[in-house]
């Protein structure tokens, strides 16, 4: 499908002067970098604006929402074709140089499950019925995503759910909001024994260093950032996004002199 590979692009968060299309809040909610993909916590598919269209589920469980385009573009209906012979490609060989690639020894294996008979008093109240299953997403030990899903014929999909955000206060108590302790991006600490596995296997992989300097920058370890991505423009100088990474965590760190230098070598 054209727009899942488009997804693959860049993620922003939403802000206050670039709000959430669809909810209008202005956090929580990611924007795709060419603007025709949005992940929205508070809107449940079949309840988006118009324009909008439910895609699928990001891998924290909340939907994403395209731009809706002529229906061929986001549905493909393929021709039936008559059915042919297969011949195989031919396989050509890949100049060795050219590989980036690194196998991580097993694939995730604790993937959140859906648990029956968790569903709060206040949410019962809401009309979420009580066999709703909750499935938790952990952004931290303090900090999770709960997606309830149920079965409902009134649906034009025959099914519902709602997604909520809920967070453990420091006394223990559950709260159903979003709290004051910022969210880092789903499973990052995952993501940086990934980066650095890979690095483990092939020192050299510059995506894994641009990578892990980005994880590292949304953890607010700049130092760390600033080491991936100079590791990243040794290996291949002059790539104007990694001199515009370098710049703005420079920024961040308050290393303008620095920062500019980067930023004047990126528009070069
Ligand atoms: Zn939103």
């Amino acid at each position: 499908m054209v727009v899942t590979s488009s997804l693959h692009a860049n993620w922003k968060e939403v802000t206050k002067s670039n709000p959430c299309p669809l909810c209008q809040k202005p956090d929580w909610c990611y924007r795709s970098e060419n603007e025709e993909a949005v992940v929205c916590g508070r809107t449940n598919p079949g309840e988006e604006p118009g324009g909008w269209k439910y895609l699928k589920d990001a891998s924290d469980g909340r939907p994403i929402f395209a731009v809706e385009q002529e229906r061929e573009y986001l549905f493909p209906i393929r021709p039936i074709k008559q059915k042919q012979q297969s011949k195989l490609p031919k396989a050509i060989p890949l100049p060795s140089e050219n590989l980036e690639l690194a196998h991580l020894p097993k694939p995730p294996t604790d993937q959140p499950k859906p648990k029956a008979n968790q569903v709060p008093p206040w949410l019962l109240e809401k009309g979420i019925p009580a066999h709703a299953t909750e499935t938790r997403y952990y952004y931290s030990q303090s900090q999770w995503v709960s997606r309830f899903d149920w079965k409902d014929p009134n649906h034009p999909k025959g099914h519902n759910k709602t997604i909520r955000q809920c967070h453990r206060k420091p006394n223990g108590k559950v709260k159903w909001s979003k709290g004051d302790i910022e969210w880092l991006p789903y499973r990052i600490d995952e993501a940086i024994a990934s980066y650095r596995q890979a690095l483990t296997i092939k020192p050299d992989l510059v995506s894994a260093h641009k990578g892990l300097g980005d994880a590292f920058q949304k953890k607010g370890w700049y130092h760390d950032a600033v080491g991936c991505y100079q590791k990243a423009n040794e290996l291949k100088p002059d790539d104007a996004s990694m001199n515009r990474a370098l710049g703005d965590v420079m920024l961040r760190q308050g290393r303008e002199p620095e920062a500019l230098d980067y930023y004047r070598q990126a528009l070069a």
